[in-house]
């Protein structure tokens, strides 16, 4: 469930994420819980947000950003300020990086809490 309460299919590229975690021995949960907003995936005392492009209002679309957009990049960034405030790890995964296979965004989950 989103915050607005309508449900969304969980993408591929979330798959691609959770097979990554699963092919390096992490062990994770999915619509990770943090005040009320659902984090895609949480990796021990991190967290994940998979970033699709389109949704989520992304540069690489080049294009001006509907109210949509801006407004979910503006939950993003809440989302973001609090984690860091919270001092909890936020990685943020974009979707035209798994596209063309490259997760290094989660390399920081191979280090150590
Ligand atoms: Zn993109």
């Amino acid at each position: 469930m989103m915050e607005d309460g309508t449900v969304v299919l969980q993408s591929s590229i979330e798959d691609d994420v959770a097979a990554w975690l699963f092919a390096h021995g992490l062990s994770y949960e999915r619509q990770a819980r943090v005040v009320h907003w659902l984090l895609d995936f949480q990796v021990g005392t991190r967290y994940i947000e998979v970033h699709g492009c389109y949704w989520h209002g992304c540069d690489c679309l080049g294009k001006p950003l509907t109210k949509e957009q801006r407004d979910r990049r503006a939950r993003d960034a809440r989302v973001a300020g609090h984690c860091e405030h919270r001092g909890t790890p936020l990685l943020v995964i974009w979707e035209h990086d798994i596209r063309r296979g490259d997760l290094s965004a989660l390399q920081p989950l191979l280090q150590r809490e």
